[in-house]
């Protein structure tokens, strides 16, 4: 394997920000100890990449903390098989971290320079199984639809309904709900025609903007 020098800080990472605040999924794991996080950060943040708080990346826009990350993943209970939709790519790093434990993820990012980034980022670090498409995810993306997992790492006043309807039976979502300040980490089990909501903490997100977010 090629010298890594942010290995060490990494490794470093995963055991006193996600193992010690209780996250034990191998899987998930060795994806965080996988994922060089400081390629998904903007050129001189390098060394910050993997300290224990969220990185601005442009545009307003912030890649998110290693354990929300890390927390969001293992809400999700991600399988192999599993198809992923992701609203809100921002950096790119959730879904180079999803494309390690599912078979494909879509990502859908607002801002076309974001998303080109986040297609960059992806690139430079050989991922293949994800697509970045521009759009409003508030509609999700019916075309490929259903999905076993979404995840929504934006935050809105409502899990948008079409995200909702685009979820499989036996499907979870998790995503951030709440105002505009503040949010609750929300997920989602689909049984058939019902939606059984759970609560997992709050959390602070950027704003969901589009037809069905703010
Ligand atoms: N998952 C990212 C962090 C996302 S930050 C990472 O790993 O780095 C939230 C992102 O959601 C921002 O890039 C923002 O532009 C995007 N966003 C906001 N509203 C959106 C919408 N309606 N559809 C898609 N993306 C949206």
């Amino acid at each position: 394997m090629e010298h890594d020098p942010y290995e060490r800080m990494r490794l470093a990472m995963v055991e006193h920000q996600i193992v010690a605040r209780g996250i034990h999924d191998p899987r998930l794991l060795e994806a965080l100890r996988s994922v060089p996080r400081h390629l998904f950060v903007p050129p001189g943040l390098e060394r910050e990449a993997y300290g224990d708080a969220p990185l601005p990346i442009g545009q307003g826009q912030t890649i998110s903390q290693p354990y929300i990350v890390a927390l969001m993943t293992a809400l999700l209970e991600v399988g192999p098989d599993d198809r992923v939709l992701e609203i809100g790519a921002g950096s790119g790093y959730q879904a180079a971290v999803l494309a390690c434990l599912a078979a494909d993820v879509v990502t859908v990012e607002r801002l076309p320079e974001v998303a080109a980034m986040a297609r960059r980022n992806l690139d430079r670090v050989g991922v293949k199984n994800v697509e970045v498409l521009v759009g409003d995810g508030t509609r999700g993306r019916p075309e490929t639809a259903p999905y076993e997992r979404i995840i929504v790492t934006a935050a809105a006043p409502q899990v948008p309904p079409p995200l909702l309807e685009q979820l499989a039976d036996g499907g979870r979502l998790v995503a951030p709900v709440g105002g505009r300040e503040i949010q609750e980490l929300v997920r989602v089990v689909r049984r058939a025609e019902r939606f059984g909501y759970e609560h997992a903490g709050p959390v602070r997100f950027v704003p969901l903007v589009g037809e069905h977010g703010w």
